[in-house]
């Protein structure tokens, strides 16, 4: 079976910046590729789930959703490390601009992105995880039943002050929720 970790892409893989669509805004936290890499050999699966109201507002396409994370992978290959899916929500409920403007279920803190990864992978609930900076990514791991890190970037440091959602961990930065996950289940990888 796969272990997986899912992860939210802003403010947890790259600064924040509102609505990122541009390659060249692209931005990643210090440490993230590497702790993507050591995901990676470490046996794990790693997916992205992504709001993108973005999207739905009009501000940028669904291709340039895809183009950005084309180039995130070519930026993570100069590290060794690669995201093995990427999957985003396009739509909002109130805000979204034609086909977009729907209660979908994909859109974080709901767990359709999570059910179209079992599409593709053979997830190990059990031994798998969700990191993420906002409540709706705790959330959505939550539901899904993985194990919960909120990430101290982002909006993750002001979630936790708020200290009004439940999640299982809280861990600085991506480096730091990886290295646990690794020596949690004793899977370090030495190589
Ligand atoms: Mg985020
Ligand atoms: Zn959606």
């Amino acid at each position: 079976m796969d272990k997986v970790v899912f992860m939210d892409r802003d403010g947890t893989i790259n600064v924040e910046k509102n609505y990122l669509y541009r390659p060249e805004e692209l931005t990643f936290i210090p440490g993230a590729e590497a702790a993507i890499k050591r995901l990676n050999d470490s046996g794990y699966k790693v997916v992205v789930v992504t709001n993108q109201a973005g999207v739905a507002r009009g501000y940028y396409s669904e291709d340039d959703v895809r183009k950005l994370h084309g180039f995130m992978q070519e930026e993570l290959k100069k590290s060794g490390a690669h995201i093995d899916r990427f999957f985003y929500c396009p739509h909002h409920p109130v805000h979204g601009k034609g086909k977009y403007l729907c209660s979908c279920n994909c859109r974080k803190p709901d767990i359709g992105m999570f059910k179209q990864a079992e599409e593709i992978f053979d997830i190990d609930i059990t031994n798998s995880w969700m990191i993420g900076d906002n409540k709706g990514d705790i959330e959505a791991g939550i539901r899904y039943g993985v194990t919960t890190i909120l990430v101290g970037t982002g909006y993750g440091k002001k979630i936790m002050e708020e200290k009004n959602v439940r999640y299982d961990y809280y861990k600085n930065n991506l480096a730091d929720a990886v290295d646990f996950i690794l020596m949690r289940n004793g899977d370090r990888c030495e190589k």
